[in-house]
């Protein structure tokens, strides 16, 4: 089993530990949310284009249902563990709770390497995947969505496979769907989008201007491009940005529209013109007021915290600091906004995904990026106001408010029989 995955989960426990301390944690809450309410681990026969037939292992986490039905992505990737479904499991409980929205927490994977199956092998593996996990999902149980390799298509074969089992059309039963079968207007750029939105509350925090701030940004893909596009347009110098090739960087601003069509023809940013090339490392250490990690996790570590030279550090990527780097980071002063909070877009959206699934009402995307606005600043101003009441940093002042919500939850709801 990969370690990061043992990692992450011991991380997390550690985390809820800390968290539980602070809150002074009822017993029998802490010892109910230390594990997932239900695991289902199965096995995929999928027949290869080859011939042979391949059994694939599946795993689907409902973490948490006390304040409203299962939400989390689909992962296909070769480490997926138990373990790692678990803790993100968790952690999407947390994130679904910090903004409000009336969901638990779930997630779910497949150990397979998507890049080196075909598309008939893939539709083949995830119909089957989802017909053996189909006694957990539903639009009132648990949504699953788009996570790391899969994405609409994925989500339209979940859709359709379920549709058909049950005999008729529930669009309901995943998000992250094409537009064309009740996907949401703002999906695909949600996550980008919420996390500039939390960046506008960051600043005006500190009484600085969007228009006014320098920003570097690891990570050049769905989540990375779009956090860019949407500073630029309010004037935010981008003096960096990467991809897995390299960085590349230009004091007096980038502008990312070229840099996507520069990526579009060449598959990196690495050699646009006006740029200079550095490293991935030297990106991270640039001096800055914003430095977006939105690539990988545990990019910002013991060995390079002390180095890090911005204000404000907006974690676009699930989990890019490690434990040890997190506590550096908030004693050097400089102000961390959490995965949870930064990358809770994504999860928002889907939300409204969901009810205009539920409703047959379709929004306009006018009403989605004002709703999106509004749920991305409360969730901001009630962490701040936590981080502030208990003096916390931001990281477990989010955990804090998230965990207290659920645990509010189950009080309220009493322990069953
Ligand atoms: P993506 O695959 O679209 O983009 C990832 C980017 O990171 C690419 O530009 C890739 O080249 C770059 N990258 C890969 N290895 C790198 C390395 N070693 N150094 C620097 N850059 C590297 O993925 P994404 O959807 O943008 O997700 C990025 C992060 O944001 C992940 O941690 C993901 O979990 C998180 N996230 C994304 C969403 C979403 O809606 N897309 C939602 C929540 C969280």
């Amino acid at each position: 089993m990969p370690e990061k995955n043992i990692r992450m989960l011991d991380n997390a426990l550690i985390q809820l530990q800390n968290v539980a301390e602070v809150l002074e944690l009822d017993q029998w809450i802490h010892e109910m949310l230390k594990k997932p309410e239900r695991v289902l681990i199965v096995s995929i026969p999928t027949h290869m284009d080859n011939g042979t037939t391949k059994v694939f292992t599946g795993y689907r986490c409902q973490y948490s249902t006390a304040r409203g039905p299962a939400k989390g992505g689909i992962r296909y990737h070769p480490d997926v563990t138990l373990d790692e479904v678990i803790a993100l499991s968790m952690l999407m409980t947390w994130k679904c709770a910090l903004v409000g929205l009336p969901f638990g927490g779930g997630k779910g994977g497949v150990a397979c390497n998507p890049k080196e199956m075909s598309e008939n092998e893939l539709r083949r593996m995830t119909r089957r995947f989802t017909a053996m996990i189909l006694p957990l999902i539903g639009p009132d149980k648990d949504i699953p969505a788009p996570d790391v390799y899969t994405g609409p298509r994925e989500m339209a074969w979940i859709m359709d496979t379920y549709s058909m089992l049950k005999g008729y059309s529930v669009p309901g039963v995943v998000t992250g769907k094409p537009l064309n079968i009740g996907g949401s207007l703002g999906r695909n750029i949600a996550t980008g989008r919420g996390a500039a939105f939390v960046l506008f509350e960051s600043l005006k925090h500190f009484g600085m201007s969007p228009s006014n701030v320098t920003c570097a940004i690891q990570g050049f893909g769905n989540a990375g491009s779009v956090a860019a596009k949407f500073l630029y347009k309010v004037g935010t110098k981008i003096i960096a940005v990467s991809d897995s090739k390299g960085a590349v960087y230009n004091k007096e601003g980038l502008n990312p529209k070229k840099l996507l069509e520069y990526k579009e023809k060449t598959g990196t940013v690495v050699g646009c013109e006006g740029c200079e090339t550095i490293s991935n490392a030297e990106l991270l250490e640039l001096e800055c007021d914003v430095l977006i990690p939105a690539a990988l996790e545990n990019v910002i570590t013991e060995e390079n915290a002390a180095n890090i030279n911005a204000k404000i550090v907006l974690e676009v990527a699930n989990g890019p600091t490690t434990v040890e780097a997190d506590k550096i980071i908030y004693e050097r002063g400089i102000f961390l906004v959490p995965d949870i909070l930064a990358n809770a877009g994504g999860v928002t959206v889907s939300y409204f995904e969901w009810v205009q699934s539920l409703t047959t009402w379709l929004w306009t995307k006018d009403e989605i990026i004002t709703r999106l606005e509004k749920i991305m600043q409360r969730g901001f101003r009630d962490a701040l106001t936590v981080a502030k009441e208990k003096e916390l940093d931001m990281r477990t002042a989010t955990q804090v408010l998230a965990v207290e919500r659920v645990s509010d939850a189950i009080k309220t709801r009493g322990l069953f029989p």
